[in-house]
């Protein structure tokens, strides 16, 4: 089970998509980032390592 993690990105972007990514991400790979926001559990596979188990 992946969940929804909205996440530091390219802040020196203007686009809201590049500087807080919104993505799939396992246990394992959210270690990996910055994370701003916790959202909904999904069954999307990893966007880092495509866990889809
Ligand atoms: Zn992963």
């Amino acid at each position: 089970m992946r969940k929804f993690y909205t996440t530091e990105g390219n802040t020196s972007s203007k686009k809201q998509k590049e500087a807080y990514p919104i993505l799939a991400l396992c246990e394992k790979c959210v270690t990996e980032y910055i994370v701003i926001s916790e959202g909904d559990r999904t069954y999307d596979e990893c966007a880092k390592c495509g866990a889809s188990d």
